[in-house]
């Protein structure tokens, strides 16, 4: 059997600094910057040339975090609440064969400074520092496919929580002129209910924590509400 090695293109700078809180697929939270940063290899303009004149592109990445985890022939979707199997080739799971994944993301512009060249890009659903192993245009015509049957996966997850910030947290986002869509980026992660599927059904009132950009984010669920305790930054 032959093996190939793959060479990253590049890399992704995202706000999402663990797994936890990522959306499942890309374009649910639109608030969801980051940069690809590409690599020494190609790091030149003429690789995007023509590219500008594009809205989205597909990323091809590696799901890195877990490559070294293994996988299974089945799976179990969070959609189905983590009780059902699938094959894994029926999902969109991360521990797959090969550790490939897929994303249809917004291209909010081109940069080359400093001899950098790098994509604008939003809608993400990857890790900070996510390798990166090929970049298409995505193609209108042919990649969108409005009488596709969607499976057990048919319909856009909805949300039914609603955020609330506390005094504190709203001050502590006024604050940031260097993220003037924090508040709003926070409140778009946490109405997706970022919760494992095990833990959406606890009574009670629950606490978490996560990091996004450079904050530490505290807040809990009661009932169907995510209240925003307290936001701090991180330290250098
Ligand atoms: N849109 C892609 C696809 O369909 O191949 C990814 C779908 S996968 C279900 C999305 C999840 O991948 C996110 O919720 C996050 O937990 C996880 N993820 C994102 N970047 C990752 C990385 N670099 N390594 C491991 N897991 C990652």
């Amino acid at each position: 059997m032959q093996h190939y090695q793959i060479e990253p293109i590049g890399y992704i700078q995202s706000p999402y600094k663990q797994k936890f809180a990522i959306p499942r697929q890309p374009r649910l939270i639109p608030e969801a910057k980051a940069k690809l940063i590409f690599n020494p290899t190609f790091n030149r303009e003429e690789f995007v040339r023509g590219l500008d004149e594009f809205s989205h592109v597909w990323l091809l990445f590696r799901f890195h975090e877990t490559a070294d985890k293994g996988w299974s022939a089945l799976v179990r979707p969070p959609r189905l609440g983590g009780n059902e199997k699938k094959g894994v080739f029926a999902t969109r799971a991360t521990f797959r064969p090969n550790a490939i994944g897929m994303s249809a993301v917004k291209l909010d512009g081109i940069n080359y400074k400093n001899g950098q060249l790098s994509l604008e890009l939003s809608g993400i659903d990857l890790l900070d520092g996510t390798p990166i192993i090929d970049i298409k245009p995505y193609l209108p015509y042919s990649d969108s496919l409005p009488d596709a049957l969607g499976g057990f996966a048919d319909d856009r997850p909805e949300t039914e929580l609603t955020v609330e910030f506390t005094p504190q947290a709203i001050a502590f986002c006024q604050a940031q002129s260097a993220f003037p869509e924090l508040q709003g980026f926070i409140s778009s992660v946490l109405k997706q209910d970022p919760r494992p599927a095990y833990k959406k059904t606890k009574e009670g009132i629950q606490q978490y924590g996560m990091t996004l950009h450079c904050f530490n984010i505290k807040w809990q669920i009661e009932g169907n509400c995510n209240i925003v305790l307290e936001i701090t930054k991180q330290s250098a």
